[in-house]
């Protein structure tokens, strides 16, 4: 049997490993100009004022909700079809978490949904203070609607963008929070640029940034202008308010800041690949089985995830054919469980049947392979594998 063709998977060159080792034999692992390097660029790829890199993107949503002020007794909100971390952070600032449902093709979080349950949330005062929108696969959310809401109910916006770095909405990139306050991105070696372990948080508010900064480094400010009394000299610093050890080291850095430099490169092949099975997935034969997440073409995916749903299948069979595609080599994955049938979850008062549409989703959903040194024939394998697996269970 060949090697297991995973879901996604990162692109390691001769550039990178270069990269890495010229800080290893610099002054600085950490704490030197690399991060500020990496975080500029970042900035100024997706158009931000300021970019906050952190040792995950899971650290840099837990700041973003502080930072917006989330607390004790707030609402968060956010979307059932997400990695646990999107919710666990604001349950970090002790708020308290709620889910708006998807819509079913592409996996987002309804607009509808959000439109009505804050109709509802503002009769019984119990609006959320911020709201966490996941670009899911990649595909940006409708932010214009979105910040139509948050004006209209004056609640904070964060992009958990850890799908979705190079990709756009409108004319802007994801990153640039035209309408929202603060975008997340995570490096994690899966997503679509890597720093091995890696998050940064975007925004364009000054004084936003300046508290993710510090909250990054323990709550400490060497500034005298932030400062209480007159410092007592050069070594002096002040804790302003209980921070985290949530750098980033140059080390990553200085991978991040390398991988930047293929970020359209790769956006472009994971266009061309899903473009091909999309493709291949438009016959009428395949039409009876699956439907691929729908893809908005007024935007620009990062197409993290190749998501399709399939059709008729029970959830025996479903993991019946996940089996049988592991055994065929293809590290096929779920993309998500529904945050709110997780174990700790139903501690805190969740049910099944609460977000119904992002349940029936979870039974449909299947992510097929997608990472840019994929090749046709890879591609053209995986499908024959899933055209003869899917007939070997329905038959
Ligand atoms: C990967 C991921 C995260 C967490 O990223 P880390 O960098 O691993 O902390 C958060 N939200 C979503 C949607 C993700 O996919």
């Amino acid at each position: 049997m060949s090697a297991t063709i995973p879901y996604g998977k990162q692109q390691i060159s001769q550039a990178d490993i270069d990269a890495v080792t010229d800080v290893l034999t610099s002054d600085f692992l950490t704490q030197g100009p690399m991060v500020p390097r990496f975080e500029q660029a970042v900035a100024h790829y997706t158009g931000s004022r300021y970019g906050i890199a952190c040792n995950s993107a899971t650290s840099a949503l837990h700041i973003a909700c502080l930072a917006l002020g989330v607390q004790q007794q707030d609402y968060v909100w956010t979307s059932p079809n997400s990695f646990v971390a999107s919710s666990n952070c604001a349950l970090y600032c002790g708020a308290k978490v709620d889910f708006v449902d998807i819509d079913l093709n592409t996996g987002n979080m309804c607009i509808q949904s959000l439109t009505a349950k804050l109709a509802q949330a503002k009769q019984q005062q119990s609006l959320p203070k911020a709201l966490i929108v996941v670009h899911f696969a990649g595909q940006s959310c409708d932010m214009a609607s979105i910040a139509k809401l948050a004006t209209e109910y004056g609640f904070k916006v964060i992009e958990d963008a850890s799908h979705a770095i190079g990709g756009s909405f409108q004319q802007a990139k994801v990153g640039a929070c035209q309408y929202s306050d603060i975008t997340v991105f995570s490096f994690h070696p899966v997503k679509i640029i890597t720093t091995a372990e890696g998050g940064m948080a975007l925004t364009n508010n000054a004084t936003l940034a300046r508290t993710m900064e510090r909250l990054r480094s323990h709550g400490i400010t060497r500034q005298a202008s932030e400062m209480n009394a007159v410092s007592h000299g050069r070594w002096y610093y002040q804790q302003l308010e209980l921070g985290f050890n949530y750098r980033m080291s140059d080390l990553h850095a200085a991978l991040g800041l390398r991988q930047l430099d293929d970020l359209d490169k790769w956006i472009e092949q994971r266009h061309h690949l899903a473009t091909r099975y999309d493709h291949i997935f438009s016959t009428p034969k395949w039409q009876e089985r699956l439907i691929p997440l729908q893809r908005n073409q007024r935007h620009q995916s990062a197409l993290h995830l190749y998501v399709v749903r399939l059709i008729g299948l029970s959830a025996a069979q479903k993991a019946q054919l996940f089996d049988l595609l592991a055994n065929d080599g293809f590290g096929v994955n779920v993309h998500y469980i529904p945050i709110h049938l997780q174990p700790y979850y139903y501690e805190l008062g969740f049910r099944q049947g609460d977000f119904p549409t992002a349940e029936t989703y979870y039974q449909q959903a299947l992510t097929l392979p997608l990472f840019p040194a994929l090749s046709e024939q890879q591609q053209e394998h995986i499908v024959a594998c899933l055209d003869a697996r899917l007939r070997e269970i329905l038959q």
